[in-house]
């Protein structure tokens, strides 16, 4: 029986949307020797390699962005450009009901938060992912929301309205000022089903999050694991808790 080790991004290997800090990225890319590891993000893959860089994506056995919506492998082969080639090895389609995006922008208006940048929404593989801010918010202003959602909880309650509304949706809650919406199931815990169904049963399989709570976008994936006796999960706040939870076993 062999360990896999499965992590997230946004919060735990990088504070969220940013890149991973030199230092962490110099200790994590030491510690992935000989290690199957795999990225299991919210974000696209260009995001995801732009924020643990080339390096640290190539060492990966995976990269399951977008909610685990799309799965991404290294072709072992360096084309022309020097860039490894990525192979798209599963793909989800997403078709969401006309009225939501219309009810997303309404509640957008409808927001106290006084701060709205434009690009609320943004159409994945798979999945929206939508904010109140913005995606054109600056570093600032996404802190101002992050503050102001931590005292007034707007994610939770427009989580819960909607998820009220449309019952074949699931909304959660990731990053910093956003959420992600796409069909029930479709959710980090749908690569155990797609990949890692068969792993489980003869690997340990680890998985490190900073969402882990519900309706956090770790949330599905971490009951998945812990409800099988090979599959455990690890809740941390930010990268260096993680970079502390290296250092144990079974991660060293
Ligand atoms: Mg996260």
């Amino acid at each position: 029986m062999s360990d896999i080790f499965l992590f997230d991004v946004d919060g735990t290997l990088t504070v969220a949307k940013q890149k991973m800090v030199l230092s962490f990225q110099k200790d994590f890319l030491k510690r992935m020797n000989d290690k199957e590891v795999y990225i299991v993000s919210g974000g696209t893959f260009e995001r995801i390699l732009n924020q643990v860089g080339s390096d640290v994506i190539n060492k990966t056995s995976g990269v399951f962005a977008c909610m685990g919506n799309i799965f991404l492998q290294r072709v072992e082969v360096i084309n022309d450009s020097g860039f490894s080639e990525w192979q798209v090895i599963y793909e989800n389609k997403f078709e969401y009901p006309k009225n939501l995006v219309r009810r997303l922008e309404s509640i957008v208006a409808k927001s106290d938060f006084p701060i709205k940048t434009g690009r609320h929404y943004e159409e994945r593989v798979g999945m929206i992912n939508y904010s109140v801010v913005g995606r054109n918010a600056t570093q600032q202003q996404r802190k101002l929301y992050e503050e102001w959602d931590a005292e007034n909880n707007e994610r939770k309650a427009i989580v819960e309205k909607l998820r009220a509304r449309y019952d074949t949706l699931d909304f959660v809650i990731g990053g910093a000022v956003s959420m992600d919406i796409f069909n029930k199931g479709n959710d980090k815990s749908q690569i155990i089903d797609k990949y890692f169904n068969d792993a489980l049963e003869h690997n340990r399989i680890h998985f490190v999050g900073d969402r882990i709570p519900a309706p956090g976008n770790d949330h599905t994936l971490a009951e998945r694991l812990r409800a099988h006796p090979n599959g455990t999960a690890y809740e941390v706040e930010t990268w260096e808790d993680t970079a502390k939870l290296l250092k144990s076993s079974p991660f060293v």
